[in-house]
């Protein structure tokens, strides 16, 4: 399947982000528009547009994510202080950017429930 997204180019290095983590199957980057201290996004490599879109051989890969948000939490200071990970599906709920992508936020504090 083309990948067309901004991130789609991030994840095949044909456009520069500012790395925080990665590894073959995941990049990890800050957003370049940050709504905390620490935001950074983390992207499978593989090109999958929405929530909607993955699959049961996907699970592994969508594990991998968090245990990414985990490892950059740690890197970034924020395991202790608390951080939140999302993910937006559609654009009903905000997303603007169509491959998929958890946001890691911290080093403020977060209200609940978001808007
Ligand atoms: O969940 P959503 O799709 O809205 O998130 C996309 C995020 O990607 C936004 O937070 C936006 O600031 C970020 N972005 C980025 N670099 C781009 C385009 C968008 O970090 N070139």
């Amino acid at each position: 399947m083309s990948d067309d997204t901004i991130f789609g180019k991030i994840a095949r290095g044909e456009m520069d982000a500012d790395i925080v983590y990665e590894n073959e199957r995941i990049v990890a980057f800050r957003d370049i528009n940050p709504q905390a201290p620490t935001h950074v996004l983390i992207i499978p490599r593989k090109s999958i547009p929405t929530l909607n879109d993955i699959e049961p051989d996907d699970a592994s890969l969508m594990g991998e994510l968090f245990l990414a948000a985990k490892e950059v939490a740690r890197l970034e200071g924020l395991s202790e202080s608390g951080y939140r990970v999302v993910m937006n599906c559609g654009e009903g709920a905000g997303q603007s950017v169509f491959h998929v992508h958890l946001h890691v936020m911290g080093g403020r504090k977060l209200k609940w429930p978001p808007g």
